[in-house]
């Protein structure tokens, strides 16, 4: 057996499906036990039978403290330790301008794309500092370089942003990297519900596979490589990094 993540045991939220689900699989193609958090039980139960042995699926709502300590439990209880954290569980809500925006749908996104990193950090800290156990964030491109009708999307993603270089900060003497990936279009359940809402469905594929001058817009695929890496020792003096994988969308 070998591979980047051999014999770690990596928790990975909001991979049920799409990109989460995608590193998943990566993770434990490089040899990692994988621990699924997500609130989404059928599918989670699925996608853990699908990855293969040495993966579980812990029902957990990371918007949640105590459904995250419960899983922090959970996960030892099997794995009796923890390697890796990525907090990549997220939300978008249909597209609008901010003053069409209600209260209810402001706090629902930020608590479960922003505060939930809160209750992932406060739970696993003990866990990956014992390990030196890296944390990945999902943030996105739009957190950079902003998006028309997401505003309160874009400032959970802008904010995650600058709070992964705050916990780069804060947890390097003790050994934790801490990094974020930024993807900008990848085909997954997400963005396959945002391009229905367009009027367009059709130009909005054709523009979704323009705007990433390295070729069409990806599956998760791509942004798993780049996660597994990160999460990996070949990243061992790399913290603070906001990584885009988003085949160069922003230069355009
Ligand atoms: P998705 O909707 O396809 O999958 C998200 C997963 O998160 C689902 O399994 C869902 O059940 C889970 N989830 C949602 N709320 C949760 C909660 N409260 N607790 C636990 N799990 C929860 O989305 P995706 O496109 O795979 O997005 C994954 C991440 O990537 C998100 O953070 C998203 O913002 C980010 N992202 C996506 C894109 C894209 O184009 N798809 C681009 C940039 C960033």
């Amino acid at each position: 057996m070998s591979g980047k993540l051999f014999g770690k045991c990596v928790v990975v939220t909001g991979a049920a499906q799409g990109i989460g689900m995608e590193c998943a699989r990566a993770y434990h193609r490089e040899g990692a036990r994988v621990a699924i958090l997500d609130v989404s039980l059928e599918q989670g139960e699925q996608a853990a039978a699908a990855i293969g042995p040495e993966t579980i699926f812990v029902h957990c709502d990371v918007a949640s403290a105590a459904s995250v300590e419960a899983a922090r439990s959970a996960v030892l209880a099997v794995f009796g330790r923890v390697d890796a954290l990525h907090n990549n569980a997220g939300i978008a809500t249909p597209s609008k301008p901010l003053h069409e925006t209600d209260e209810e749908e402001w706090d629902k996104l930020f608590q479960v794309n922003l505060k939930s990193v809160l209750w992932t950090t406060k739970h696993f800290y003990k866990d990956l500092k014992a390990t030196k156990g890296p944390i990945l964030n999902t943030a996105s491109m739009v957190g950079l370089i902003g998006q028309p009708n997401h505003a309160a999307y874009v400032a959970t993603k802008g904010a995650l942003i600058s709070l992964t270089k705050a916990m780069a900060l804060d947890y390097a003497t003790d050994g934790i990297r801490v990094n974020a990936i930024c993807p900008a279009g990848v085909w997954t359940p997400m963005l396959r519900r945002w391009a229905a809402e367009q009027e367009n469905e059709a130009d909005i594929t054709s523009y979704l596979d323009r705007i990433h001058p390295l070729g069409n817009c990806p599956e998760g695929d791509v942004i798993a490589d780049a996660a597994a890496f990160l999460l990996s020792d070949s990243a061992r003096f790399i913290t603070g990094c906001i990584l885009p994988v988003s085949g160069g969308a922003e230069l355009g």
